[in-house]
This record gives structure tokens, C-alpha cells and sequence, in this order.
């Protein structure tokens, strides 16, 4: 393949560490002769950040934490002077307590089900509202959502109903932006162990369960996720918009 992504500027949100999704996604991309803009959640994690963008020449590193819409106006700000015309955003970012994250949904509390949706659902929005004016010739807007959205899963609880929303959020802001010719789409994914994935309890019986019943056989490597939002950025899936595309070698067509 060819430089496929070649002059263009796409910001990557949920770097953490070289486990994340998103630092995969940043390899694919960079890959395809993308620039690249990596935010980073806080000073605990900036050094981290910073050390893995830096081995991608000419990225840019700057802050967000997507909770405060003064970091996001910030951000939408240094974008437009570093970049003028942006042409990706990568959301993959989540967050909910642990506690939330194991034992009956029925429990769970009303500030941690209102933090879970805030970081995990509603940060598309907010960050895509302030950026999308910025994509003045096109773009594409990926984010990264779990089967349990769909279906009622052992300890995702909460996050599943954030996933939820984070989903119908893909086919509202592709209906809006549609007009502006930006397409916005999610992946996914199968489990992988990352930060994330350590507050999820008993995540090794999930991965065992994946590795027995998925048709491949095999739990989901980052870098499969990384090559299909390549996909999703680029001009090869120009006719494909509002829609959330399965990686997790073919485990949600399993019955039980
Ligand atoms: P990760 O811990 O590496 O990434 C999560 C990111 O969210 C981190 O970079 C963290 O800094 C960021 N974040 C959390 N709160 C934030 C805030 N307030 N402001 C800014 N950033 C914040 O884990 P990951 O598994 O790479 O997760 C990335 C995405 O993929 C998440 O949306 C997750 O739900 C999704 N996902 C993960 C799996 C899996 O099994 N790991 C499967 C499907 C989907």
C-alpha cells in the first residue's frame, strides 16, 4: 500500500501507555503518512505520552481532559494554529470506577453512572462539536465501543450503557455532519488487555472464553484495530458513514 493518509492531519485522543488502542491506531496511521495530534489526560500520564508521540516525527502533544470544556476549547484552538485544516479525529477514551465495573448494574450509584456516560458517551460530542468546524475539506470521526453495548455482559455494567450511548452518538453526529461531508464511525472491539480492560473483573475468563468460541480462534490484536480505523480514515471507506464495524475475530455472531 501507498501512503493512503499523505497531508493529512488527524488528533488521536486516549493514548495512555504502548498497550492503549489508540497508540496502535497512531502506528497505522503514521504508517499511511498521516501527522498526527496525541492528547494527553493529565500530568500523570504526560511523560508516557510524550516519549511514545516523540518516535513519530512531527506529531504534536497537547492537553485534554474531556471533562472540562475549557481543555477541549483549548485544544480545538492550538489544532487550528498548528494544523489550519484537520482531517481525522480519534476517540478512544473511557472511564469508569471499579467498583461500578463488577457486581449487579443494578447497583450502581448516580454520580458514577453520570461519570462513566460524561467521559465514555458525551466526550465524542463535546470534542467533535468544537472540531468539526476545523474540517474544512472532509473528515472522517472513529471511536471505540465493546459488544457490551449490545448485550448484557458479566461486569461491564455501566459501561455498556455509556457504549450504548456512545453508539447511538455515531449515527446522530453522522446525520449532522453528513452535510459537511465528514463521516462518523466506530470499531468494535474484542477484549484486549490494556489499562482499560485491568478494572474489568475477571477479564482472563472473558479472553479464554474468546479464544475458545470466536470463528478465528484468537482474541483481538491492537493492530487489527489499528489497520481497519486506517480504513476508516482514509478515502477507501468514503461510502460508509453512521456505522459500527465488528473486530473481535467474528465473536459476536456466536449463539451460546
Ligand atoms: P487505555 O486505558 O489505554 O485507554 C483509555 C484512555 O482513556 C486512556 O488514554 C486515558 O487517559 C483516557 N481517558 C480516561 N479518562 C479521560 C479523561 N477524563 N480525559 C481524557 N482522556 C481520558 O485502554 P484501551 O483499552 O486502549 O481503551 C481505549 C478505548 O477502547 C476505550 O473507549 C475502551 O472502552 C475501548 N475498548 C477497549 C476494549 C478492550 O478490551 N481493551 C475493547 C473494546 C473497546
Amino acid at each position: 500500500m501507498g501512503q493512503l493518509l499523505e497531508g493529512k492531519h488527524i488528533l488521536v485522543m486516549g493514548v495512555a501507555n504502548d498497550r492503549s488502542i489508540a497508540w496502535a491506531i497512531a502506528q497505522s496511521l503514521a504508517a499511511q503518512g498521516a501527522r498526527l495530534a496525541f492528547t494527553y489526560e493529565s500530568e500523570r500520564v504526560e511523560e508516557r505520552v510524550r516519549k511514545l508521540a516523540e518516535t513519530i516525527p512531527n506529531s504534536v502533544i497537547l492537553p485534554c481532559n474531556v471533562t472540562v470544556d475549557e481543555e477541549i476549547d483549548t485544544l480545538a484552538a492550538a489544532l487550528k494554529e498548528q494544523f489550519g485544516v484537520l482531517h481525522g479525529f480519534v476517540h478512544s477514551i473511557a472511564f469508569a470506577r471499579t467498583e461500578e465495573l463488577e457486581g449487579l448494574f443494578v447497583d450502581t450509584s448516580r454520580d458514577g453512572f453520570a461519570l462513566a456516560n460524561d467521559i465514555s458517551a458525551y466526550s465524542l460530542t463535546a470534542v467533535a462539536k468544537r472540531v468539526y468546524p476545523l474540517m474544512t475539506e472532509g473528515g472522517s470521526i472513529m471511536t471505540m465501543t465493546y459488544l457490551g453495548a449490545e448485550r448484557a455482559m458479566k461486569n461491564y455494567n455501566v459501561m455498556g450503557i455509556a457504549k450504548a450511548a456512545l453508539e447511538a452518538s455515531i449515527r446522530y453526529l453522522a446525520n449532522d455532519l453528513g452535510q459537511f461531508n465528514i463521516r462518523v464511525n466506530g470499531i468494535s472491539a474484542g477484549p484486549i488487555r490494556t489499562l482499560a480492560a485491568k478494572g474489568i473483573k475477571d477479564f482472563n475468563s472473558i479472553l479464554r472464553q474468546v479464544e475458545e468460541k470466536a470463528p478465528l480462534r484468537r482474541t483481538t490484536e491492537t493492530a487489527e484495530v489499528g489497520d481497519t480505523a486506517m480504513f476508516l480514515m482514509s478515502n477507501l471507506s468514503r461510502g460508509i458513514t453512521g456505522e459500527v464495524i465488528h473486530v473481535d475475530n467474528g465473536y459476536h455472531i456466536i449463539g451460546v
